[in-house]
């Protein structure tokens, strides 16, 4: 029987470790030690006898660190990767609160569009504020003290084949070189993971890369923050394509340490916040009034700037070859423009595919197909929507899907709809958080349903 994307999804979305391991394979090797590879690591760990990952930062220093350079940039925790967070870690959320992270459930979140108020949604799931190396840090302490898995410091060079498998990697440690010998290899690199290459230069088939140009400019600050409890924790504005603004938008969360983490993101040659006056000049005069406290508070360092080229995806479910023993997570198959949150929930999703792959009880002496293809369906559907979403902007010139204009006509007026409309902006907030799969907005009685509001509202 063959499932429906939303199917797949929905399943994916319910996936639960197992009560007991069940190990089908000796040792796992995860290259590289973020945010993809420690969730991937924690489902290996109920799977095989032994889990290493690899990094080339030592992962016991806490803080951030090298090998994640956006680490130092405002992250979002959807609500969809949060609920995937606390299945895989039972009690993430209270540890998380004692480390010094925020509550934001839907009462404390604000979100604006072209400076309007969006209506709240009371029984939206609740999320987190922290920064990215509190978030990363948590993850990694859960995973560093499952019995079963050790970490290397070193950086990973090659695969070691075997035939049509893959046997292993090869990795310096400093400059002696050395081998992981591995069942499974996860390739969890980021978004410039070298797997690619390695599997071209061995003869096997390289994945088709696609990219989408977004050219976004990220500028992130740290503020004193007066109140121990605010009111409001999250606070998002964005400008939609139409507005006038050369700003695309901004945001502020509470996170650990009675701070504010400001966000200013610009496309193309606007790069706001580059330094500290214009980050604050703009926060006051561009946004919304409740900015203007986190611009009036003392500056913590220097504003950090980020610079993202583009969204981009490498279809490893599309190749005819490919060895067996080798699966992809994370940012190293699909990247998007990171001002839909998207990448830990999506990566959280890959860890599930990873799950019901294992087990499915496979045979590893095959390719990991049937895991490419579950994957193949998270990553569609975050791509389409965040692509669908970029399309709009003015310096994005396609490619353009096929039913692009009905289809960007449909989601204008769903996102219209989210202003005043409960019920819409419920279902939306379902989709954009990644727990229910897009297709759902296109249910007629949503589009109905979201025409309505609109009509209602005027
Ligand atoms: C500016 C910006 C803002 C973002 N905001 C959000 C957000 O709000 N919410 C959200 O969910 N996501 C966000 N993301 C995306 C998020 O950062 C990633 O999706 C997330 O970190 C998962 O990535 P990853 O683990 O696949 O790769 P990465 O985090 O990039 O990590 C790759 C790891 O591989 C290691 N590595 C690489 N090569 C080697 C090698 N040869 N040998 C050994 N180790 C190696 C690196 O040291 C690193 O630890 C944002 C991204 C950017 C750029």
């Amino acid at each position: 029987m063959s499932f429906s994307p939303a199917q797949v999804f929905a399943a994916l979305n319910a996936v639960r470790p197992p009560d007991q391991p069940s190990p089908v394979l000796g040792t796992a090797v995860v290259i590289g030690g973020s945010v993809a590879g420690l969730l991937a690591a924690r489902v290996l760990s109920d799977h095989a006898a032994s889990v290493v990952v690899i990094d080339r930062d030592d992962l016991h220093v806490p803080g951030g660190r090298p090998g994640v350079p956006q680490g130092t940039q405002l992250h979002a925790l959807l609500p969809g990767g949060f609920l995937q967070l606390e299945r895989l870690f039972p009690g993430f959320r209270e540890q998380a609160l004692a480390q010094g992270a925020v509550e934001a459930p839907p009462g404390a979140r604000r979100n604006y569009l072209d400076g309007r108020l969006k209506v709240t949604v009371p029984d939206d799931a609740d999320s987190l504020a922290g920064s990215r190396p509190l978030l990363e840090g948590l993850i990694r302490q859960q995973v560093l003290r499952l019995p079963n898995v050790k970490t290397v410091t070193a950086r990973a060079a090659g695969l070691v084949l075997d035939g049509s498998s893959v046997a292993g990697v090869r990795c310096d440690v400093g400059a002696v070189p050395g081998v992981e010998n591995a069942d499974l290899v996860v390739d969890a690199m980021g978004r410039s993971s070298r797997l690619s290459d390695w599997l071209a230069d061995a003869g096997w088939e390289r994945p088709v890369l696609r990219r989408m140009p977004v050219h976004l400019n990220y500028a992130t600050a740290l503020f004193r923050r007066r109140e121990a409890h605010p009111e409001h924790t999250v606070v998002m504005a964005l400008h939609s394509a139409r507005a006038s603004s050369d700003v695309a938008g901004a945001a502020y969360f509470a996170i650990e340490d009675g701070r504010w983490m400001a966000m200013m993101a610009g496309y193309g040659d606007n790069r706001p916040g580059r330094t500290a006056e214009d980050f604050v000049r703009r926060l006051r005069e561009q946004f919304p009034p409740e900015f203007t406290e986190v611009a009036d508070s003392e500056m913590l360092g220097e504003v950090q700037t980020y610079r993202h080229a583009d969204s981009r995806r490498r279809d490893y479910h599309a190749l005819r070859r490919l060895p067996a023993g080798l699966v992809s997570v994370g940012d190293a198959v699909a990247s998007f423009n990171p001002v839909y949150g998207q990448g830990i929930t999506a990566a959280a999703l890959h860890a599930a595919c990873l799950s019901a792959y294992l087990r499915s009880g496979p045979d590893l002496r095959f390719p990991a197909r049937r895991f490419f293809e579950l994957q193949r369906v998270v990553v569609d559907a975050a791509w389409s929507m965040s692509t669908s979403a970029d399309l709009a902007l003015p310096h994005v010139d396609g490619p353009y899907p096929r039913g692009y204009r009905i289809s960007s006509w449909v989601s204008g007026q769903i996102v219209r709809a989210t202003m005043t409309d409960v019920t819409t902006a419920r279902r939306f907030n379902d989709v954009v958080s990644m727990r229910e799969h897009p297709r759902a907005l296109a249910r007629p009685a949503v589009v109905l349903g979201a025409l309505f509001a609109n009509w209602r509202a005027r």
